[in-house]
């Protein structure tokens, strides 16, 4: 008995000097120095799972090692680049921040509108019109965070595309960059001029100094065994990289640097490169995560994007980006421990959409009849009938204004010379399009707005329109179905899993480690890191908080792995 009433004060006295000391630490980083969205364009989540075994321990294993949200899915319809990097940091849809896709129809100006234009701004570092979140009727958490701290709080934005950059960096960020031919460039809507470090950067020639460099396989031969053949006739390998290994990077011209060498730079890991080096840059001239605020620093490597396109998602060129992102986002992190340290730092990866295979690799591998195609002009052919015959008129002009994708707008003078509404004549143009095999779905404004989603594909449907920029109709394309002839190469921008699930992972200061298969999203992203550094939600929320991700914060409890 002796033995234990003397170790029971001992105890009492270790379990104070611990909270003591855990309560000390704990007021240090109880919210994180720095928040560092990683956004990989065009990253299912499945490149997790497929790649995992050829990854490093210090790159995605290390997010890995984090919250991993296995489900997380776009519920929008519109799964390209613009409409997602529009959702990563507002936790909004389209129908709240006004991205309906990467360019729509502006019906008042009848022309096509870019989703970050801005005729009234001036680009930095360049000539040029700029760019600028106009178009973006939402805030960020980005924004949030400024407000909620006196804008004492820096949020910075980066990416190889310009509408990666300018979406996640919201209203008030202190400074957006993207990539135009051998520069890193801004918009007079950020500031009068280009910080002195850009310019040295830029100065420094970094993007052009891969002129004449080749991409080569990073691992082993036999690691390919795994994937699709090398030469491979689905595959693009446009702006003179080719089809097969090794790639060289120097576009069509072998002796001069042309706009092709920035295209095939970009369809590149060399692409991811550059941008990495401007985020390390980055954080040391602007002295990120230490200021004794919470900053935020959002970088969107647009490669995977670019390779995925060109040489498809089970292609030999992107497990070779990936294993070579791996090894970026290894030495960043490290970077980042160095600069900053993990401990101070909240980290998210996700991505702005996935991909479908390409049509004919799935051809190719299976003598089953599943691609089918259908013609536009055939169905837009059957509309102009159908109308005419249902409302008959003397003009003989077009009753479509304008068609992208699946918007349709018809034209208000055809509308006014047969006396009817675009709602009367919609519901004829719904009733032939659901009658075609190749469309799933077809919906007037009214039905749209009146509509209580029974299905994941109406939700997205709906969550993607905006009044002023979609459709007097709208309608989806079943999967499988292509228009024309197969292209080489692959695509997304569909309201499928394919293209809608995405990678999504949570490493830092307050994230309690696991795998969580529940329904997430990329809407989930902002009101989780509101959450975790304590910043007002953004007006108008369409995620949730990922409360099962958040570690306890009492001290003694910090569920952060620092990977020490
Ligand atoms: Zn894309």
């Amino acid at each position: 008995m002796k033995p234990l009433i003397r170790l029971f004060p001992l105890a009492i006295v270790c379990f104070l000097a611990a909270v003591i000391l855990s309560t000390a630490s704990a007021g240090i980083a109880t919210h994180p120095r720095l928040v560092v969205v990683i956004t990989l364009d065009q990253f299912p989540h499945e490149y997790l799972a497929r790649f995992e075994k050829h990854f490093g321990p210090g790159g995605f294993r290390y997010m890995m090692n984090g919250a991993v949200f296995t489900n997380a899915t776009y519920k929008h319809a519109s799964t390209s680049t613009g409409p997602g990097h529009a959702v990563i940091l507002s936790g909004t849809y389209a129908r709240s921040n006004g991205i309906v896709t990467n360019s729509w129809y502006d019906r008042s100006q009848r022309r096509r509108v870019y989703c970050v234009e801005d005729r009234s701004a001036q680009l930095l570092g360049s000539s040029g019109e700029g760019r600028s979140p106009a178009n973006f009727t939402g805030l960020t958490y980005g924004d949030m965070l400024r407000i909620n701290t006196a804008f004492r709080s820096k949020v910075i934005s980066l990416s190889n595309k310009d509408r990666a950059a300018v979406l996640p960096g919201g209203k008030f960020a202190n400074l957006v960059l993207w990539m135009k031919d051998s520069v890193f460039v801004s918009s007079t809507y950020y500031a009068a001029a280009l910080p002195p470090w850009v310019q040295t950067f830029n100065a420094s020639g970094k993007i052009n100094s891969y002129f004449g460099a080749v991409w080569e396989k990073s691992l082993p031969a036999s690691a390919y065994e795994d994937v699709d053949r090398d030469d491979a006739p689905y595959e693009e390998g446009g702006d003179g990289l080719g089809r097969t290994f090794p790639h060289p990077i120097r576009g069509k011209d072998a002796l001069s640097i042309t706009p092709s060498y920035y295209s095939a730079l970009l369809s590149s890991p060399f692409g991811a490169e550059v941008l990495a080096a401007l985020a390390k840059q980055t954080v040391t001239a602007e002295r990120l995560g230490k200021r004794g605020v919470t900053d935020l620093l959002s970088v969107s490597f647009s490669s995977p994007d670019y390779v995925g396109h060109s040489f498809g998602p089970y292609s030999q060129e992107m497990l070779d980006m990936a294993v070579r992102m791996d090894r970026i986002l290894s030495d960043f992190f490290a970077f980042l421990n160095r600069e900053v340290g993990r401990e101070q730092c909240l980290f998210v990866l996700t991505s702005d959409h996935g991909v479908s295979p390409i049509p004919q690799f799935l051809k190719a591998h299976s003598s089953a009849p599943v691609i089918k195609h259908f013609s536009a002009a055939t169905i837009v052919a059957a509309i102009e009938s159908v109308l005419t015959a249902r409302f008959p008129r003397a003009q003989k002009d077009s009753w479509i204004e304008h068609r992208s994708g699946g918007s349709l707008f018809l034209s208000q003078p055809a509308l006014a010379a047969a006396s009817v509404t675009a709602e009367q004549a919609g519901r004829v143009v719904c009733d032939l399009l659901l009658s075609r095999p190749e469309i799933s779905c077809a919906f007037t404004r009214e039905q749209i707005r009146a509509l209580t989603p029974t299905s994941m594909l109406e939700r997205r449907i709906q969550n993607s329109f905006f009044e002023t920029r979609s459709g007097d109709v709208v309608f989806s394309i079943r999967p499988l179905w292509t228009e024309g002839e197969d292209e080489p190469g692959a695509t997304h921008g569909a309201p499928v899993e394919s293209d809608a699930h995405v990678a999504l992972m949570f490493r830092g200061t307050g994230v309690r480690p696991g795998l969580y298969h529940g329904e997430a999203s990329p809407a989930d992203i902002a009101p989780t890191l509101s959450t975790l550094t304590g910043v007002e939600f953004t007006p108008t929320l369409e995620g949730r908080v990922l409360t099962e991700a958040i570690g306890a914060f009492e001290p003694g409890k910090k569920s952060d792995v620092t990977g020490k």
